[in-house]
């Protein structure tokens, strides 16, 4: 078993896409994350910075034990151990956002949905409908790339059983309110990937500057909600998407299927992006 590492990659040490070096300020408590995502120069060192984060002791407790334990198929693998930062265009039409990295997914991987089912299913949709590079996501140096696309999650670390509490959410509101706010002049559609989700990117859309309605719209597959952007923001509105989330209870059951999927992933790529006439 390769444990050089265990139980977390060093910043800077050569892992694929590592945005972070030896240097990158760590947040250890919820009022260091809310002033270095605030100081933030740009959305490389904002990821660097979430990408360090030690702010949820639960969280960090429970990433790094699963980075030392492993799953028995991955039992020879490095893992990430680490928080997982947004991925994709700085300078995005489309915006992607799940609600936590999987322990053995993201976590040992160290890109967003990248090593799982969940991500199986969504880059291959991604894929199809042209937002994607490739049909798969496995590892952070498969030469995978999003195209005009970016995704975030709302909840940076792994949670245990997936479920992140209010006060994680909460504790990691604001990099995802910088992440959503970078990105806000260019970005068309955001799709939100399940309810968690959904409920967790509204804060984050106020902080940037979006008119949200109140009171807000229910989460529902293939929902839409038309938000007025923030000043500065290209022309055109800008339209919120729910999409049930590609998670191995909703494949399995039929909650969702690939159909489902590249519908919605059609339809934001096309209010990103529209078709000539
Ligand atoms: S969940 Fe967010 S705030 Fe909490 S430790 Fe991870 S990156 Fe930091």
């Amino acid at each position: 078993m390769t444990t050089v590492n265990a139980p977390f990659v060093p910043p800077g040490s050569g892992w694929p896409g590592d945005p972070a070096t030896p240097g990158t300020p760590v947040a250890r408590t919820p009022q260091e994350v809310r002033e270095l995502a605030d100081r933030a120069p740009t959305l490389h060192e904002l990821c660097a910075r979430e990408s360090v984060c030690r702010a949820c002791p639960r969280l960090v407790e429970w990433r790094e034990r699963v980075a030392v334990e492993r799953r028995r198929a991955f039992a020879d693998q490095e893992y990430w151990g680490r928080p997982i930062p947004g991925w994709g265009e700085e300078r995005p039409r489309v915006l992607i956002v799940g609600l936590a990295p999987a322990a053995h997914g993201g976590n040992r991987t160290g890109r967003i949905f990248t090593g799982d089912r969940s991500g199986d299913w969504l880059f291959a949709s991604l894929h199809r409908v042209g937002l994607a590079a490739q049909p798969t996501s496995v590892h952070a140096a498969d030469g995978q790339r999003l195209l005009g696309t970016r995704v975030v999650a709302t909840v940076r670390c792994a949670p245990p059983d997936n479920k992140p509490t209010p006060a994680e959410r909460a504790t990691c509101l604001p990099w995802l309110e910088h992440e959503v706010a970078e990105v806000a002049p260019r970005v068309r559609a955001i799709v939100a990937l399940g309810g968690y989700a959904w409920q967790g990117v509204w804060p984050a859309l106020k902080k940037a500057g979006y008119e949200v309605p109140r009171p807000r719209p229910p989460f529902g597959h293939g929902v839409e909600v038309e938000l007025t952007p923030p000043a500065g923001s290209g022309p055109g509105p800008v339209t919120l998407l729910g999409c049930y989330h590609p998670s191995q209870q909703n494949t399995f059951t039929g909650r969702v299927t690939e159909e489902m999927l590249d519908a919605v992933f059609t339809r934001a790529r096309d209010l990103a992006d529209p078709p000539a006439a």
